[in-house]
């Protein structure tokens, strides 16, 4: 089923989550593990990151070094078709522009039609870690804009082989990433917004933002995105703090910011197990305002753990 429909279908605040595929040579099983203790709270859909290949330098026997790629973390489709199967739900996987020509994202999206999958969130994906910016592939979509236009046609039966007769088209619900605080690479907001209205009117049905820690800039988002013309559901996305050492890792990684008075409490708690707690009481408080003004959905992100996500949701679903 499709996203909109969940939302359209219910009379209350949905619970979700993202989680994300095991390390190569870990089981799926300890995926399981965390996704069951959520299993209470009904989440109609789950999402699944997607992660681009590393490149990794090994030094042969004569001295020179030898450039290899590596995916530390594959098997997203896998992933999706089994969250599908164990638990009945409906899994998003994921779809970014980086590392794929625009015939390898159709192959993989008549894949994820074949496995029944009906919902994907379509994004550009981040640089690798060794390149200084995103680079698109040589035939590859640049932007999150075009992969939504790939998606949007491909859902007309318009596919990359122009001789094709009387393709069926897919029917997939497409998400997009927004950012309350701005996307970093956007030099300002208005620019920023101005991309996102072009992913909805190229097909996007949905929007899920970037983590966020103050409300006040989510509702600010929401009626940016009004003014701007975008009607389509926006869905905040939530991260319990955890540790210490959050403080600097979210910002860094999500270019986010934490906002003062939890830093300032945070930096108070004597151990990471006070700060869990501290996350869980803000998450609390979060959530607790955001269903007051009706938001669609929570969406958790998980981050390989589950427990402090079970605390917050317990109070609520
Ligand atoms: P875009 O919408 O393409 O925007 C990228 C930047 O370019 C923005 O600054 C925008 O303003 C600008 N822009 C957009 N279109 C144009 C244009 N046509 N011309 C000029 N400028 C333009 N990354 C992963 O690798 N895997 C994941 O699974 C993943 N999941 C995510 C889930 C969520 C909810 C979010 C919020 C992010 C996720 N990301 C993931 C990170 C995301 O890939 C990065 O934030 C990336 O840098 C931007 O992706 P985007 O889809 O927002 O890009």
């Amino acid at each position: 089923m499709k996203i909109v429909d969940h939302i359209e279908n219910a009379d209350k605040t949905l619970f979700s989550l993202e989680i994300i595929p095991p390390k190569k040579g870990d089981s799926i099983r300890n995926l399981f593990d965390q996704i069951d203790p959520l299993m209470e709270f009904k989440p109609p859909f789950i999402d699944v990151t997607y992660h681009r290949e590393e490149y990794v330098y090994k030094e042969r026997e004569n001295g020179l070094l030898e450039k290899k790629s590596i995916k530390k973390r594959p098997g997203t489709v896998g992933i999706c078709a089994a969250i599908q199967n164990h638990y009945q739900i409906d899994a998003v996987p994921h779809i970014i522009c980086g590392g794929f020509s625009k015939e390898e994202t159709e192959n993989a999206l008549i894949d994820l039609d074949f496995l029944g999958i009906d919902n994907v969130l379509a994004l550009r994906g981040d640089n690798i870690k060794s390149e200084p910016e995103f680079r698109p592939e040589k035939d590859g979509n640049a932007y999150a804009s075009d992969l939504v236009e790939q998606i949007a046609r491909m859902n007309k039966g318009d596919y990359l082989d122009e001789e094709l007769q009387n393709a069926i088209p897919s029917n997939f619900c497409i998400g997009v990433a927004g950012y309350p605080e701005k996307h970093f690479e956007a030099p300002n907001m208005n620019f920023d917004l101005n991309w996102l209205k072009k992913k909805v009117d190229l097909g996007a049905e949905y929007i899920v933002t970037q983590m966020f820690f103050d409300n006040k800039v989510y509702f600010k988002f929401i009626e940016d995105c009004k003014e701007m013309g975008i009607n389509i559901p926006i869905i905040p996305g939530i991260k319990p703090i955890a540790t210490h050492k959050h403080l600097t890792t979210l910002p860094k990684i999500f270019k986010i910011d934490v906002p003062q008075e939890l830093e300032q409490q945070v930096v108070k708690c004597k151990d990471n197990a006070a700060v869990r707690e501290l996350g869980i009481e803000w998450g609390i408080q979060q959530c607790r305002e955001l269903i007051e003004a009706n938001v669609p959905v929570l969406h958790f992100y998980s981050m390989g753990k589950s427990d402090a996500i079970h605390k917050i949701a317990k109070e609520f679903f």
